[in-house]
């Protein structure tokens, strides 16, 4: 019994993640794996871990004091239960099992519940910063019993990323209540990631500045409001030429996006919650678009303006498009959180809205100074329902009003795509109207499925009688 803490599948992530945690003091790592030879690498390569490597699970229990944590690090899905399983044969009550791999929170739930029932704490855990991040510290979002984060806690926070000298990890809520917490920030990434390239191809198009000196541009925005991980990226990848051609590398590349699901389930949540992620929905579909060459092909020849705006000032125009983008990044992160506050509610998980804001802002993707004024304003109303209505964002979308505007008319006139952009106005637009077309949606709903509908002026629930005389009914009559 001489390691306080295990790691099961020792591929990219759980290596890294053994070897972050065998670097701090008081740490003792257990390693393994399925296959014997990514442990014997591992072992070979970082002697200096001191790892106590376990050749099946029966050693890696033996090897472990008690209460045993397990963190596993294996491909999400079916691979996570068979390891559950074999952790189950050998663990006893009061161990903790913790799940760092990506799973579904709906998975996690349902595992939570049977791991539970033998004793066993169930940790689920969302693990955001990639392989760097695993090795030099993510952002980690544990969910499971307050029990498991007593013993867990304290080891969490020694591997964690460090934000303004505190430690990038919170317990969230129990049970899938990390995972799900995750899965939102993956969304939020999707959506950051979709404004900032409509930012570089509006200013490309609308400039006909070059690659690397849009680069210029975004290392210029990530010394302000922005400053960010996504933005000072993107400053290095519009700088890359690619070294067998001599062009950008954004030129080279297929203009295909990928994607491995986690912003998709974000989008399937939020409709099962009924919570209108429109700027995250738009980010997924404009990958999937992306990513349909036939039909690209064969819409090519569709009739519309030249995408190029007609820019006569652009300093102005390029100020325009960093407001534009902040403004749009506003509402994405409202939206986001506003999902976690539905998702809270509905499983009934105590998160706290303002401590996932610090977890974020180091170790993970969408690290940035920016989430400092979101934990500000879940601070100062901790119910806050719409997070875009707190003081600083409402000052900084009064700023950016008119130019938010301006660039999405633009692109829209010269036929720009900017769904992200486009759809995240129209999204604040909606919230702040005084009245919505929904009221004649509800009159169409009522005419073919006599599905009712209140009244401003009066209690009740009524129907209008559309195939007869078109009177009005109080709804109970209809029955
Ligand atoms: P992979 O997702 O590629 O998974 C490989 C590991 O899973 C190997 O250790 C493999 O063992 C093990 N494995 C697969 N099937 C089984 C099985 N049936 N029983 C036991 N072990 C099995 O590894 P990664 O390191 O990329 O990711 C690990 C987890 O971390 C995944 O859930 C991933 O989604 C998540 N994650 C990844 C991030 C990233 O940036 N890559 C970021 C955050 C989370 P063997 O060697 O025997 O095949």
């Amino acid at each position: 019994n001489t390691a306080n803490i295990g790691v099961v599948g020792l591929a990219v992530m759980g290596s890294n993640l053994a070897r972050n945690l065998a670097s701090r003091t008081g740490n003792t790592v257990a390693v393994y794996n399925r296959t014997r030879a990514k442990t014997d690498e591992l072992l070979a390569a970082h002697p200096e871990a001191g790892f106590v490597p376990a050749f099946s699970y029966a050693e890696f229990a033996a090897s472990l004091s008690t209460p045993r944590t397990a963190i596993i690090m294996v491909k999400a899905g079916a691979p996570t239960d068979a390891v559950i399983d074999d952790l189950l044969a050998v663990f006893e009550p009061g161990d903790i099992i913790v799940d760092g791999g990506n799973a579904l929170f709906h998975d996690t739930i349902r595992r939570e519940q049977a791991v539970r029932s033998t004793g066993v704490n169930f940790v689920g855990m969302g693990v955001s910063g990639g392989e760097e991040g695993a090795l030099l510290g993510p952002s980690l979002m544990p969910g499971g019993s307050d029990e498991s984060w007593v013993t867990l806690g304290p080891i969490l926070q020694s591997i964690a990323a460090v934000a303004e000298d505190e430690p990038c990890v919170t317990h969230i809520g129990h049970d899938g209540a990390g995972h799900f917490v995750k899965m939102v920030h993956n969304g939020i990434e999707y959506a950051d990631m979709q404004l900032i390239a409509e930012a570089y191809d509006l200013i490309r198009r609308g400039t006909g500045k070059t690659p690397a000196e849009i680069a210029d541009v975004f290392a210029q925005w990530n010394a302000g409001e922005l400053d960010s991980y996504l933005i000072e990226i993107t400053a290095e990848v519009l700088r890359q030429t690619d070294a067998a051609t001599g062009a950008p590398l954004v030129d080279v590349i297929v203009d295909q996006a990928g994607a491995k699901g986690t912003g998709g389930w974000t989008v399937q949540t939020a409709i099962d919650l009924g919570v209108p992620v429109s700027g995250i929905a738009e980010a997924v579909f404009a990958r999937s678009l992306s990513s349909h060459p036939e039909q690209r092909a064969v819409s090519a020849g569709l009739p519309g303006p030249a995408p190029k705006a007609a820019v006569d000032d652009v300093d102005a125009f390029i100020e325009d498009v960093r407001l534009a983008l902040f403004a749009s990044k506003i509402v994405a992160y409202s939206q986001g959180f506003d999902e976690i506050r539905a998702g809270a509610a509905a499983y009934d998980w105590n998160i706290d809205l303002g401590a996932v804001a610090k977890i974020w802002r180091g170790g993970c993707i969408i690290r940035a100074q920016f989430l400092n004024r979101i934990s500000d304003a879940y601070a100062a109303e901790p119910d806050l329902a719409v997070l875009l209505t707190a003081p600083f964002f409402v000052d900084a979308l009064t700023r950016a009003q008119d130019a938010w505007r301006s660039v999405v008319a633009a692109a829209a006139a010269s036929g720009i795509p900017s769904p992200a952009f486009s759809s995240s106005l129209a999204y604040y637009d909606g919230l702040r109207a005084d009245r919505l077309p929904a009221s004649l949606i509800q009159g169409q709903r009522d005419f073919f499925g006599a599905h009712t509908y209140r009244r401003t002026d009066r209690e009740g629930t009524f129907h209008t009688l559309w195939s007869a005389d078109r009177s009005e009914v109080s709804a109970q009559d209809t029955h």
